[in-house]
């Protein structure tokens, strides 16, 4: 009887480990280069007026950068939206309530990816072709429906962790101490908990923060891209 039972967990486990590696299996995590690029990203906007401090900061430092945006947020701050794509920035889609996409059905996944493509082509005139998954989860039916739009899931090898952390030095060290050629940043201009855009927080420690990562990593002889153009510098 046990040896029945521990064959079944051992087999579900089995399943239960290909899913998941087929689900990651395409997700970008880090691009595989020597050069010394890195991309910043950041999420959960716009959330004006700290994506508009954000954006003064990285024109300062001639840096280019992905927004990946939640679709609530677009809707509510079209003008931010403008902003940033007209910064030069890349444009992403970060859902648009920003669930855990594995809570959701096939359909209500696929609706949270297009409804916000939707509302960013309404505004810009095209959708973007990056996507972030809320809380980095991603399970088969998002790849599908990924697949299925022909868009890219984009992860993180460099974590600020600014929604909990909030000296601006502190958030830099955790994203400093993990770089390396190819890391892809996460930082966050917005909220995705909040459900009002209307009442998101300062986002002053994560632009401080940007300046001093900005800084450092220039000096360590290191450039920044928008993560479209990381890939495909590892493709070239
Ligand atoms: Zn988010």
């Amino acid at each position: 009887m046990l040896r029945k039972i521990l064959a079944t967990l051992g087999i579900a486990l089995g399943v239960l480990c290909v899913v998941i590696y087929w689900s990651y299996k395409d997700v970008i995590i880090t691009v595989p280069i020597t050069e010394k690029v890195v991309a910043l990203t950041f999420d959960d906007g716009p959330n004006p007026p700290h994506t508009q401090a954000l954006l003064d900061m990285l024109a300062q430092h001639e840096v280019m950068a992905t927004f990946f945006l939640k679709g609530r947020n677009v809707e509510a701050f079209p003008e931010s939206v403008r902003a940033v794509a007209s910064a030069g920035h890349e444009i992403g889609n970060h859902s648009y309530f920003h669930r855990p996409m594995i809570s959701l059905s096939k359909t209500d996944m696929r609706e949270e990816v297009a409804r916000t493509n939707t509302v960013i082509e309404n505004i810009l005139g095209y959708e973007p072709v990056l996507f972030r998954p809320p809380y980095g989860a991603q399970g088969p039916g998002l790849k599908l429906a990924l697949q299925g739009l022909g868009m890219r899931s984009i992860l993180v090898s460099a974590n600020g962790a600014d929604w909990e952390v909030t000296d601006p030095q502190q958030i830099a060290i955790s994203v400093l101490e993990n770089i390396e050629p190819g890391s892809i940043i996460l930082l966050h201009d917005g909220h995705g908990d909040v459900d009002d855009p209307e009442t998101q927080d300062s986002r002053d420690a994560t632009v401080v923060a940007t300046g001093i990562i900005i800084e450092e990593l220039k000096a360590q002889g290191y450039r920044f891209a928008p993560v479209g153009d990381l890939v495909a510098l590892a493709n070239q």
